[in-house]
């Protein structure tokens, strides 16, 4: 029965976009079947890679009548587990890489079609050459794909402005559990007709359909950017920082980054050349300005937040970007954290939100309870305070083996920090989703009842449970 199907599906997709493990080298493979990080390690029934929704109709109801589960992948840069098959063999992975045409650009309705599997990084340059701006913007933006943007809701640096992705998300194009192709692509700002369909989808990280295309919002580009790094004594600073500038630029302001001393330090250890113009200081906020009258408008409000807080105690020194390179070095130094800590090893990663309010206090509570159960760890704590998301994250201490580290405390500093999320009112995931490793925690954390609807949900659109089982609920 699996020969009949995979030679059904090298039929269908190409002799040469049906890869089955076992019949070539494995490294050709670990691609699709590890995750980012290197914590999961899958092994796949066949890896498919279709280049048109029709294939991906085709291939689901295939799957559905050989009772077959499907793990959808987009550029597997996701940070919790949802992308990659078990090690079971039985799970077809579903690549939607290949899909990257560019549908529609509507440059009066600030829109924009494209398939599931175009790169972030492509549709952002897509929409550069027309003069506008899609303002999703991530670390992983040279290999994530739309497609698992919008199932994992991703968030960036620019939520505090724009939104996360479902904020910039109008329409959908999606294959059912059923093999259905349900054609939501509306560029329609508003749509009150039943149901929010679209948004069943977003954030449902590939365990309720397969998103195929999407019609993303674009906006004018900025007249003028800048950008400035700012010293902080103390988490609370940088939250008066916040409000400042939140005050004196309103939606001007469309970026604002925290990083704490160990989180730069690991920068410096693995990417020396990066300059640090600040060098070591508590906390480091990056801001950025973005403005809609002129470069002069910019560099005045900005320097007027700046000096405001100077005087008022809020910052110790300031460094602004005098030119376009200078800003990018500065963007490069905060996006290059991930990776030092990558470098580094595995660590215990946290991604949170929080009241932006009740941060400084979560911060002050958990540092003090970890280093009093964890001494020696390292806390490795950055992210995007603007909106209350913070990667709290735990290295193990110097001179122990990551691995062992993980292996005897990830179970105990996860219940410590999380208890203490919910305690200052969090969540514990901002923007990563759930995928395999938060999925206990969500069980334990998330309201009966908020669970009760999410299965039910499930149950309605993935009756036989085919679509990522086991990821999520
Ligand atoms: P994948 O990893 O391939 O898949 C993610 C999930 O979506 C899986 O559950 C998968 O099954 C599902 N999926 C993928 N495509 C589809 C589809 N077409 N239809 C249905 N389901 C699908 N995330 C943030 O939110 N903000 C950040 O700032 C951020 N920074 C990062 C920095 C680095 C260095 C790295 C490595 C990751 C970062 N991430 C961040 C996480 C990751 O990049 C995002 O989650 C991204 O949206 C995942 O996109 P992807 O195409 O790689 O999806």
């Amino acid at each position: 029965m699996t020969r009949d199907l995979i030679n059904t599906l090298k039929h269908l997709l190409g002799d040469a976009h049906v890869l089955v493990p076992g019949t070539m080298p494995e490294q050709a493979l670990t691609a699709y079947q590890q995750d980012w990080r290197k914590r999961y390690h899958g092994r796949a029934l066949a890896v498919l890679r279709p280049e048109t929704t029709e294939q991906v109709a085709a291939v689901v109801k295939l799957a559905r009548e050989h009772r077959v589960s499907l793990v959808p992948q987009g550029g597997n840069t996701g940070l919790v587990g949802g992308g990659v098959p078990d090690d079971s063999g039985t799970q077809l992975l579903l690549s939607l890489q290949r899909m990257q045409k560019v549908r529609q650009l509507d440059t009066d309705n600030l829109t924009l079609t494209v398939d599931a599997g175009c790169v972030l990084q492509q549709v952002q340059e897509t929409a550069r050459q027309a003069g506008l701006l899609f303002p999703l913007s991530l670390a992983a933006e040279g290999s994530c794909t739309i497609g698992g943007n919008l199932s994992t809701n991703a968030g960036g640096t620019q939520v505090l402005r724009y939104g996360n992705a479902r904020e910039l998300c109008l329409g959908l194009e999606v294959v059912t559990a059923e093999g259905e192709i349900w054609d939501g692509l509306s560029g329609l700002r508003k749509d009150n007709t039943g149901y929010d369909l679209r948004d069943l989808f977003i954030g449902a990280e590939g365990t309720l359909g397969i998103i195929t295309a999407a019609t993303l919002k674009l906006f004018p580009q900025p007249r003028a950017r800048m950008t400035a790094l700012a010293a902080c004594t103390s988490l609370a600073s940088t939250v008066r920082l916040l409000g400042l500038a939140q005050s004196r630029c309103g939606a001007a302001l469309t970026g604002f980054e925290v990083m704490n001393a160990q989180s730069l330090a690991l920068v410096a250890r693995h990417f020396p050349q990066l300059a640090q113009p600040l060098g070591a200081r508590p906390w480091t906020v990056l801001l950025e300005l973005s403005d809609n009258e002129s470069e002069t408008h910019a560099r005045e409000q900005f320097e007027g937040v700046l000096s405001q807080a100077l005087e008022d105690g809020v910052i110790e020194d300031a460094a602004v970007a005098e030119s376009l390179a200078q800003s990018q070095a500065m963007w490069h130094l905060r996006e290059s954290i991930p990776l030092a800590q990558s470098e580094e090893g595995l660590n215990i990663k946290h991604d949170i939100a929080l009241p932006v309010s009740r941060i400084p206090d979560f911060v002050a509570a958990c540092d003090a309870l970890l280093a009093g159960q964890f001494p020696g760890s390292r806390l490795v704590n950055f992210g995007h305070l603007g909106d209350g998301n913070l990667h709290y994250n735990l290295q193990a201490p110097d001179g122990m083996a990551p691995a062992v580290f993980l292996k005897n405390h990830e179970h105990a500093v996860n219940a410590l920090v999380y208890d203490q999320v919910m305690a200052h009112g969090g969540s514990i995931s901002a923007e990563h989703g759930i995928g395999q490793l938060k999925r206990e925690e969500l069980a334990q954390r998330k309201s009966p009842v908020a669970l009760a609807l999410m299965r039910q949900i499930k149950q309605a659109l993935d009756p036989l449970g085919l679509l990522n089982p086991n990821r999520m609920i």
